[in-house]
């Protein structure tokens, strides 16, 4: 089975459809999971959740997700960051928040745990350093662990000390040979320089994960971000890819 990974889609339909479109190019999807930020930044909060509530995705909460719903106050979110987040809570019914308020911080599913930030933090810490990945193997109670918030698109595997390696577009690992730290990038609002989206697959029966990286309509997600009134750095980011 193929298992489509995604993270930090940040209220991007376009992003996010674009992705599931591509993934099912390449064969069926069957499953989608997802480590935190389904919400925050974007103009379409309430249409993507609508889509990953539809599409069954297995979901952790990221810190966008908590301030969305309530559960977490702006005071750590930077002048952009709160009005957005902010804005997306005005636009959630009760039901949309008590969804995202019901995501867990920490998710296992098979030989992977799932979690936005760290296991040591789950909705604040961004694992960037061999120090930080030191502690997130040790706390793993599973082989690999899949987190998001940096944004970034990399692995890591346990060696001594442990190494972080950027992952690129169709770049391959194999799941058998070490335990690793996987992160497939933001699919809504990327910060590695590449604008476009970005995704991991998981093939069971390969026991690997491939990262992607798929264009989408940058200018239309841009459009709706002025037409709501959110900070068009919101949009000009997008298409830098920061
Ligand atoms: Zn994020």
């Amino acid at each position: 089975m193929r298992t489509l990974i995604i993270s930090d889609v940040h209220s991007n339909i376009e992003a996010l459809t674009t992705v599931i479109a591509d993934a099912e190019a390449g064969g069926a999807v069957g499953a989608i999971w997802c480590t935190g930020d389904l919400v925050g930044y974007g103009p379409d909060p309430v249409a993507v959740i609508a889509l990953l509530r539809e599409s069954k995705t297995i979901a952790v909460a990221g810190n966008h997700d908590l301030v969305a719903c309530g559960q977490m106050g702006v005071e750590e979110f930077n002048p952009v960051a709160a009005e957005a987040a902010l804005w997306t809570r005005d636009q959630l019914t009760p039901d949309e928040q008590a969804y995202l308020a019901g995501l867990p911080l920490v998710h296992t599913e098979g030989a992977f745990t799932l979690v936005h930030g760290s296991l040591r933090h789950p909705d604040w810490e961004y694992l960037l350093t061999p120090e930080q990945a030191l502690d997130q193997f040790a706390l793993q109670t599973t082989p690999h662990s899949i987190v998001g918030h940096s944004h970034l698109s990399f692995y890591v595997n346990e060696s001594q000390p442990p190494l972080f390696l950027r992952a690129r577009d169709r770049d391959t690992v194999a799941l058998e040979t070490t335990r690793l730290i996987l992160n497939p990038g933001s699919s809504g609002q990327p910060r590695d320089g590449d604008p476009r989206a970005s995704y991991m697959l998981y093939d069971d029966a390969a026991a690997t994960v491939t990262w992607h990286r798929v264009a989408y309509d940058i200018a239309a997600t841009q459009r709706k971000i002025l037409a709501t009134g959110l900070p068009a750095w919101l949009g000009e980011r997008l298409e830098k890819g920061k």
